[in-house]
């Protein structure tokens, strides 16, 4: 579809899953030409989310074949637009879920464009031209510049990646919840359900913020990594019942990156009266949500889905003050359909990315 759309002449080399067995081929397809509000990026790395491994086993029934996934991408600005915002070419940027948006909404004009309801993402996406968009698993991608955001010069490109997605979607249900620590503010118990991709990203932020992050988990193994590295404080296995009981009632807030179906109603015993779950995974079946834990703690569930872009690029220049990067492994494009089988075991530490560019780069 997209190789007939007009001005879609930049042949691009990726890799795509064509059908719900999810395996990833190299894939060779189209890209538009670099418009006025566009840059073209060369792709040095991407992460494999989740989100990735959902389309490429069409485990939303969403999936349009072949998918190109990816949306954790860092790269260098080789060609940019007459109006493409500051950007130029030898920029270090990142691009994220976004690929477009209404601009005009309510939402788009309060820079939450994430939540407009025409929202197309950066692959499974139709993009304005009517086209399909593909993702970061591929050596080049054009995008329009307000879905862009800068990388800080300190932060290695490989090890940032995930912050494009991983990163803000825990950054922005904290900061919305008032979780950002600044100088006076009370330090607030929070909670972190699956040590996996975001979750590991929400345990370093919720540290950097002040804040005493207990990890609730189905992996006894990581609690050594959660407390040492990642600087948890807690470590609460989730199918030790002893543990979850010791637990109740000791959190303000509580993060679910939960990628599988669960109940949500041991976990809201572990909040506080009146505290808050937000929800950021995103299981193919819907979570349960038994009342009791609910009503007789006066508590509340919310979601979250990513983050706005000017919140992205606060994200990434509050990471380059910091120095948070995520915790990698790096894999070469040949391997992906190997780390994408180990990330459906739970055997990630903490994010795959990908070495798009085939090198290890010292941009
Ligand atoms: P991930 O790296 O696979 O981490 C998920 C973690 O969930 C695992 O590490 C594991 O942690 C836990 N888990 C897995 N299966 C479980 C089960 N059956 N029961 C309980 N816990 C289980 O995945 P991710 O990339 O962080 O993504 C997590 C979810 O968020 C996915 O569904 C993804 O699609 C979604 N997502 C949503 C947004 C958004 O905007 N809302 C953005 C990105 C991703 P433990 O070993 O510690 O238990
Ligand atoms: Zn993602």
């Amino acid at each position: 579809m997209a190789q007939e759309t007009q001005n879609h002449t930049l042949t691009v080399s990726g890799w795509a899953a064509h059908d719900s067995s999810g395996e990833i081929k190299p894939y060779t397809f189209k890209r538009r030409e670099n418009g006025v509000n566009d840059v073209t990026i060369k792709v040095l790395y991407c992460g494999i989310c989740h989100t990735d491994l959902h389309h490429a086993k069409n485990d939303w029934g969403i999936t349009m074949y072949p998918v190109v996934p990816g949306h954790e991408i860092t790269g260098v600005v080789i060609k940019a637009g007459c109006n493409a915002g500051k950007f130029k070419i030898g920029d270090r940027v990142g691009v994220g879920c976004l690929a477009a948006s209404c601009l005009e909404c309510e939402f788009c004009t309060n820079s939450q464009e994430n939540y407009c309801d025409q929202i197309q993402f950066t692959y499974n996406g139709i993009f304005w031209d009517g086209s399909i968009t593909y993702g970061g698993y591929s050596n080049m991608i054009v995008a329009d510049y307000r879905y862009v955001v800068r990388i800080p010069e300190n932060l290695p490109m490989d090890s940032v990646a995930p912050l494009l997605c991983a990163g803000i979607t825990v950054f922005s249900p904290l900061k919305d919840s008032g979780m950002l620590g600044s100088p006076g503010k009370k330090m607030k118990k929070m909670g972190v359900v699956g040590l996996g991709g975001l979750g590991h990203v929400a345990v370093k932020f919720g540290k950097a913020f002040g804040h005493h992050v207990t990890v609730i988990s189905t992996s006894p193994s990581k609690e050594t990594e959660a407390k040492g590295r990642l600087g948890a404080d807690d470590f609460i296995v989730s199918t030790n019942s002893q543990q979850m009981q010791a637990g109740k009632r000791s959190l303000d807030f509580i993060l679910d990156t939960v990628s599988a179906k669960h109940s949500l109603g041991p976990i809201l015993e572990l909040l506080k009266v009146n505290g808050t779950l937000v929800t950021v995974g995103a299981p193919d079946q819907p979570l349960e949500l038994p009342s009791f834990p609910l009503i007789f703690g006066k508590r509340s569930v919310k979601g979250s889905m990513t983050g706005g872009i000017k919140e992205t690029q606060e994200m990434m220049d509050l990471c380059g003050e910091h120095n948070i990067t995520c915790d990698i492994e790096v894999i070469m494009p040949d391997a992906i359909n190997e780390a994408m089988d180990r990330l459906a075991r739970n055997d990630v530490r903490y994010r795959f990315v990908i070495d798009v560019a085939g090198r290890i780069s010292n941009l």
